[in-house]
């Protein structure tokens, strides 16, 4: 059989596939991503999307389109006495989003379709091999029909029954934490006031989001009566243990979807092999607590993109690729904790612990004192990456969205929306850089610090400099380009395609 060629294959159309396809394709990196379901999916697991994702969306130029079709909210609420503030964040979007999967879904699809990604749906990845110089996928259509490709990289970003992850036979250690949890979007004939809101008692916990057209979801579990996830969930059992858990069922009714699912803690101990990439789901599951999932994929996406980019035109450094697990892999095990934390405190028999618990801070233990750190742990501002001893103090941490003077973008995240790194100085531009052509754009930053940043395509610091002296700033700087962006325009040969 004759494989169809291209340079990144990627399993699975879920929102980390989408939002890698989207960013290769933008980098007129030949991509195709490989779709089991033969339809759209309309399915609205994930509604809460943290600001850090939006911070991501706003440098593809895609967040104000995504916020006008959602819901703010700028408090979430916590075991009934705990409010964690977000409208502080230090973010253009103080707060979070609440907008159903398909919705963010649709927007990263039609990105990606529009840039020429080729999406092939109704095409089932059944298994993979690699050798030296790429990556042999098998495929079956859902006619049965077998077909091959032959890439460069692949990327399985297809969730947590990842075929991808088996294919590379790697273990997805871990376990089940919670059965039967019941999921329901409904009308409210009461609705509460607008937060987000969760809260538990002995025999179960409840949780009530706004989408913010009339629709509430609702999530439910009933510690006394676990059933398989076939059995139907049954609105009358939602209704009773929301009641017990806040107070009111806020006269539920009409429930347009429901559901039963089971939750398990799961991270794969390598995200890279060889060619082959891992990423969301298929690289880390954890308990919907927090609304951390689907948002730790799309950062996991935006993390690997510009690197396999790079790798794809023959312009990595050869370690640049090893970077994604390096990075990607200690947020995951963090946010693992992080729900797990949560999930233990709604577990908690004990209404008095619970209490304490929640008042010490949320999950106490495992998210911290409910005060800004809180707010920038769950909205994902927080996050920084791990930066080499002797690295600066800003290295690996989130640039923040500065204005840019005499710039045509008014901001650096508009700046960055070209996928290039972006060196911010208010300096003498430095000769240098016409040995990076095209993957390095200068801009002045309006607070006119005396410091030299050199910004990530992903938005995070990957070098900075306080040396007043241009000898050997500069020296520094060709270092951090040449590590960072690659080897320098017409030396790239001396780089392997690893
Ligand atoms: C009830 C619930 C509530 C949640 N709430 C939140 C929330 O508020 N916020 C949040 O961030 N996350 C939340 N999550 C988690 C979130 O839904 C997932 O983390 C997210 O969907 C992961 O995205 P993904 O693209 O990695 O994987 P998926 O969304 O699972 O997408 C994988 C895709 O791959 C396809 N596929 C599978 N196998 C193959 C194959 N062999 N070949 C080709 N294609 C294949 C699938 O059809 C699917 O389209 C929630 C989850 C649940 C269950």
């Amino acid at each position: 059989m004759t494989a169809d060629h291209t340079e990144v294959l990627i399993a699975g159309a879920g929102p980390t596939g989408l939002l890698l396809a989207g960013d290769l394709a933008s980098a007129d990196v030949p991509v195709t991503v490989l779709e089991r379901r033969d339809r759209e999916s309309n399915l609205s697991r994930a509604f809460a999307v943290h600001a850090r994702t939006l911070e991501q969306f706003d440098m593809r130029g895609l967040a104000d389109e995504l916020i006008s079709t959602g819901h703010r909210l700028d408090r979430l609420g916590l075991f009934g006495r705990v409010t964690v503030d977000l409208s502080r964040l230090p973010s253009r979007f103080p707060f979070v989003l609440i907008s159903p999967q398909y919705t963010t879904e649709r927007l990263l699809e039609r990105r990606a379709r529009s840039l020429g990604a080729r999406i092939i749906g109704g095409t089932e990845v059944t298994g993979l091999s690699q050798d030296a110089g790429g990556v042999q996928v098998q495929a079956r259509g859902a006619d049965g029909t077998a077909s091959a490709f032959r890439a460069s990289y692949v990327v399985g970003a297809d969730g947590m029954r990842s075929a991808v992850r088996t294919a590379l036979g790697l273990p997805f250690p871990g376990r089940s934490v919670m059965q039967s949890v019941m999921l329901a979007d409904v009308r409210l004939a009461q609705p509460p006031p607008d937060i987000l809101t969760v809260n538990a008692t002995e025999a179960g916990f409840a949780f009530l989001a706004p989408f913010g057209d009339g629709w509430y979801r609702v999530i439910a579990w009933n510690r006394h009566h676990q059933l398989p996830d076939t059995e139907p969930a049954d609105l009358d059992e939602i209704r009773q243990i929301t009641r017990q858990a806040l107070g009111s069922d806020f006269g539920m009714h009409d429930p347009r979807w429901m559901s039963r699912f089971h939750n398990d803690e799961r991270q794969v101990p390598s995200y890279r092999s060889g060619r082959v990439f891992l990423a969301g789901d298929a690289a880390h599951v954890h308990s919907p607590a927090g609304g951390q999932g689907m948002n730790t994929g799309l950062q996991d996406a935006a993390n690997l993109s510009w690197k396999l980019a790079a790798a794809a035109q023959g312009t990595a450094d050869p370690g640049l690729l090893d970077t994604y697990h390096a990075e990607r892999y200690p947020v995951g095990r963090f946010v693992l904790r992080m729900s797990h934390g949560l999930t233990q405190v709604a577990l908690l028999k004990s209404g008095r612990l619970r209490d304490a618990l929640a008042l010490a801070g949320g999950a106490a233990a495992h998210i911290g004192p409910v005060t800004g750190r809180a707010a920038r742990v769950i909205s994902g501002i927080g996050i920084a990456y791990h930066a080499p001893p002797g690295a600066h103090h800003l290295a690996g941490r989130r640039a923040p969205d500065i204005p840019l003077a005499g710039s045509a973008h008014a901001r650096l995240y508009e700046a960055l929306r070209g996928g290039s790194f972006v060196l911010l100085t208010a300096a003498q531009p430095p000769s240098l850089l016409a040995m990076w052509p095209g993957r390095v754009r200068l801009e002045i930053p309006g607070p006119t610090p005396a410091r030299m940043i050199l910004v990530r395509p992903d938005g995070y610091v990957a070098w900075a400099t306080d040396e007043p002296d241009p000898a050997a700033r500069d020296a520094a700087l060709r270092g951090a380009l040449t590590r960072w962006c690659g080897a320098p325009a017409g030396q790239e040969a001396a780089y392997e395609r690893s």
